[in-house]
């Protein structure tokens, strides 16, 4: 399987406990892989862990301050921020967890149920263009109103292709989103756009470069198409860039990349002084999953939670609720203290690592 930017066949996962003296354990995960999750780990281990240690939980801002200070001038970003998410997730985690709160409502509920939509159309050897229609049918049928489909990793007319009978799978009133990737220079977006436009995209993904904020701000004005940006940002200040160029009319974030909960929220707060909507990526664990509803429920100007179709690890083992469809395209957030995530303890982990290490675990997804 792949996407524009990469093939993969396995994917590494960080978890961060962090546990109190009367052992409530708080956890949190970090969108990591490759050889960036060793450095995550030893991270947290050598460099984090020390400054929170002994910390009170509830004064999280002072913890991530205490971690920001440790950072040399301006690095604080990449895995450092990757680690520092993790921390941040497992923070808030443990907080509603001591309060004996669901997460949603210790960040301030808003609503109790979010809109999520079937993320998948990812490209695959065999995967024919009769095959992209039937998992988008299938989406459909399972009661998703929503769709996103990667396109940028074969030429042009290939992808168009994809993006018709993807609308045509999918019915003249689900929403279809496209997913870049970063795949395309600025001329070859606005290209896609202009051709695309006739089947009622919701929203074009990442289209260009990262770095190259002007150039999502074009696309996000001249291709007709709103742009949605940016899943590996880090950052509010990054976020605040990116809304003061017009480059997103949906401001993409992930919470195990972005700076955690506390960054989340601030991040959202910024879209909202603009009038802009948030959406949450969400490709990792069913952890990061049931985090995201519960953050997504508490905030007022949120469009909508990715609901991966690949990516959903471990979702095997949380409760059938936590990625159930109500009404059609909609999950609530678990009634249960914290993001909910029981089964998810340092002994689970280690008992998987030593499943995986002997060859007998296999994922469900
Ligand atoms: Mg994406």
């Amino acid at each position: 399987m792949w996407n524009p930017a990469m093939a993969f066949s396995a994917k590494e996962v960080v978890f961060v406990f962090v546990v109190t003296d009367n052992d409530i354990i708080g956890v949190g995960e970090i969108w990591s892989f490759y050889g960036s999750t060793r450095a995550v780990v030893d991270i947290i281990n050598h460099d984090f862990a020390p400054l929170v240690r002994g910390e009170d939980p509830h004064f999280i801002e002072r913890i991530r301050e205490r971690i920001g200070g440790l950072a040399p001038i301006g690095t604080m970003e990449g895995v450092m921020m990757n680690a520092l998410s993790g921390i941040d997730l497992a923070l808030w985690d443990l907080r509603a967890k001591i309060l004996n709160v669901p997460l949603y409502q210790l960040l301030g509920g808003y609503s109790d149920r979010v809109y999520t939509y079937a993320s998948g159309g990812l490209y695959g050897r065999d995967k024919s263009i009769d095959d992209l229609a039937s998992e988008v049918r299938g989406y459909c049928e399972s009661g998703f109103s929503g769709v996103k489909i990667k396109v940028g990793g074969l030429p042009q007319r290939d992808d168009l292709e994809r993006i018709a009978v993807t609308r045509e799978a999918a019915g003249p009133d689900c929403r279809v989103m496209i997913d870049a990737l970063h795949a395309y220079n600025v001329p070859e977006a606005l290209s896609l756009a202009k051709k695309a436009q006739e089947h009622n995209i919701y929203w074009f993904e990442s289209p260009v470069a990262l770095t190259d904020t002007k150039g999502h701000s074009i696309v996000n004005k001249r291709s007709g198409i709103p742009v949605c940006a940016n899943e590996s940002l880090q950052g509010c200040r990054a976020f605040k860039n990116l809304i003061d160029q017009r480059a997103a009319e949906f401001v993409h974030l992930d919470l195990c990349v972005c700076g955690g909960i506390t960054e989340g929220l601030k991040i959202a707060a910024v879209a909202e002084a603009h009038d802009l909507r948030i959406s949450l990526h969400a490709a990792n664990t069913v952890c990061l999953f049931s985090t995201s509803i519960h953050f997504a429920a508490s905030v007022p100007n949120c469009d909508s939670v990715e609901n991966h179709q690949v990516h959903r690890l471990l979702s095997d083992y949380a409760p059938i609720a936590t990625m159930e469809l109500q009404d059609g395209p909609y999950v609530s957030p678990l009634d249960m203290p914290g993001h909910g995530m029981e089964f998810l303890t340092p002994d689970f982990v280690d008992s998987l690592n030593k499943e995986i290490a002997e060859g007998l675990y296999e994922s469900k997804k």
